[in-house]
């Protein structure tokens, strides 16, 4: 399997290469030459598997340079019950008749992120050994990615990770699960300023070529299509768990921001597997429920991009969404190159045109949710169910129920556990106490490790000088 960018001037390359890379050379994302298509043989075959034999099924497809032996070691080094809290990985429950919820959250850091994260770790640490090379993650967070990331990769041989976060600006809980990590290859970051000043100094570094290449930067951000490779295993596991044969076609809600989680599923569905719809949630920060309903995407500044009570939403552009455009473009990479090139110049592009293809042929559409929508929405759940949902999962059900065609059976994906966001479920169903898994009892009485730096990249320059020996 050879992979190509999506703008069309970068060399095909093989998985290996791919999974260190961020964006391609010229700008694009990377992506499979053509996905992979299951027949209906195989689907059966497939319903039969653990979560560890479906992903090396479905991953060998994609990673066709690494023996199987060792890919088969890296899934199951991977997905266990020790890190996800049972075999299944991602179990599917019920919340309504036909309404169950896809759990994604049951990894170290109670988010998502963690299923491909975890992997990533591991598919890192055997590259770079492979390639006798190291690597110098630097990475941004307000959140979600930044713990996933330092729990996917402390203790890996080969790799230092320096994460800034904004002085303050996290929830204590945020923080203790960050800052607690006491690995000698864990540089937690905390800068005197916000989110975005953390991301001008990743992007401040990054530019700069000459240290770039001294100390070998990396980064882990949604972009990475070995992230993407692990998600779409989910997506049939998923759909296994909900059907009893393969003639059945479900529906998918994916709380979204970066298109990131749903890209996978998409790309599950043009592998072949029975998906009716994919439906798009978004929050107050729209851009994705704007183009799946009038096929126009205009990327918001900063300063139009709301902070809300679904944070890990909060998106001005959706930064995986060119691999979508990619295909409904049918791989003319000189337009894509052209649309994309508008959005880093501050415009956005029309493909009101192509609006029937997005929903007709690729099945997308999407809905939104507002702060009273997710508040609502938690107690609903609460009260019809006693089950509590965090606010981004929130955004999913609400927008899957009002969507729900008689009869469609909809799976809406779990990002997060209600107990990373006490604040917002509280204000939904009042005061108590919100049930914690156990590794994560007694988090926030743990000493903390984490320096504090001003606003300027050159004093994160200075601690990873510190930290790296210069190769
Ligand atoms: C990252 C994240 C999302 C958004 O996922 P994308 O892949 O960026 O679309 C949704 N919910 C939670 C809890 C997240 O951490």
């Amino acid at each position: 399997m050879q992979y190509i960018s999506t703008r069309g001037k970068t060399q095909p390359m093989q998985f290996s290469d791919v999974l260190l890379m961020g964006l391609a050379p010229d700008g694009g994302l990377m992506l499979p030459e053509t996905y992979p298509s299951i027949d209906e043989a195989t689907l059966e075959k497939w319903r039969k598997l653990s979560y560890t034999e479906l992903a090396f099924e479905i991953m060998s497809l994609f990673v066709t340079d690494i023996p199987s032996d060792d890919l088969k070691n890296i899934i199951n080094k991977t997905y266990n019950k020790a890190a996800f809290g049972s075999e299944d990985i991602t179990p599917v429950t019920r919340l309504y008749d036909r309404l169950a919820l896809l759990e994604l959250s049951n990894g170290p850091t109670l988010a998502f992120k963690d299923i491909a994260m975890q992997f990533l770790g591991n598919a890192f640490e055997y590259v770079l050994k492979q390639k006798n090379e190291r690597l110098t993650i630097i990475g941004a967070t307000s959140g979600d990615t930044g713990s996933a990331a330092e729990y996917a990769l402390r203790g890996k041989d080969n790799i230092e990770v320096f994460m800034m976060s904004p002085e303050g600006k996290m929830s204590a809980f945020q923080r203790a699960q960050m800052y607690s990590l006491d690995d000698a290859n864990i540089h937690n970051i905390a800068v005197e300023g916000m989110f975005d000043d953390c991301q001008d100094i990743v992007k401040a570094l990054q530019e700069d070529a000459e240290f770039k290449a001294k100390y070998s930067l990396g980064t882990v951000n949604s972009i990475n299509w070995g992230r993407i490779l692990a998600q779409i295993v989910y997506y049939f596991k998923g759909y296994f768990g909900a059907t009893t044969d393969n003639s059945q076609k479900i529906s998918f809600c994916v709380p979204s921001g970066n298109f990131g989680n749903i890209c996978a599923g998409h790309i599950a569905r043009e592998m072949g597997l029975p998906i009716d719809r994919l439906i798009v949630a978004t929050n107050e920060n729209d851009v994705l429920n704007e183009f799946f309903n009038t096929g126009k995407y205009t990327p918001r500044t900063s300063s139009e991009t709301y902070v809300t009570s679904s944070p890990s939403m909060d998106i001005s552009k959706a930064s995986n969404f060119e691999r979508f455009v990619f295909l409904l473009l049918d791989k003319d990479s000189a337009q894509v190159a052209k649309l994309f090139g508008d959005v880093k110049s501050g415009k956005g592009f029309d493909l009101s045109d192509n609006l029937n293809l997005v929903n007709e042929k690729f099945g997308f559409i999407a809905g939104k949710s507002t702060h009273q929508d997710r508040l609502a929405t938690i107690k609903k759940v609460y009260d019809d169910t006693h089950r509590l949902i965090d606010p981004h999962t929130a955004d999913g059900v609400k927008v899957a129920l009002e969507v729900q065609k008689a009869d469609e059976m909809i799976l809406v994906a779990e990002t997060a556990l209600p107990a990373k966001f006490q604040e917002t479920i509280v204000e939904a169903v009042g005061e108590m106490t919100l049930p914690r898994p156990e590794h994560t009892q007694g988090l926030e009485d743990k000493p903390q490790y984490v320096t504090v730096v001003p606003n300027d990249a050159q004093a994160v320059a200075a601690l990873i000088e510190q930290h790296v020996a210069a190769r």
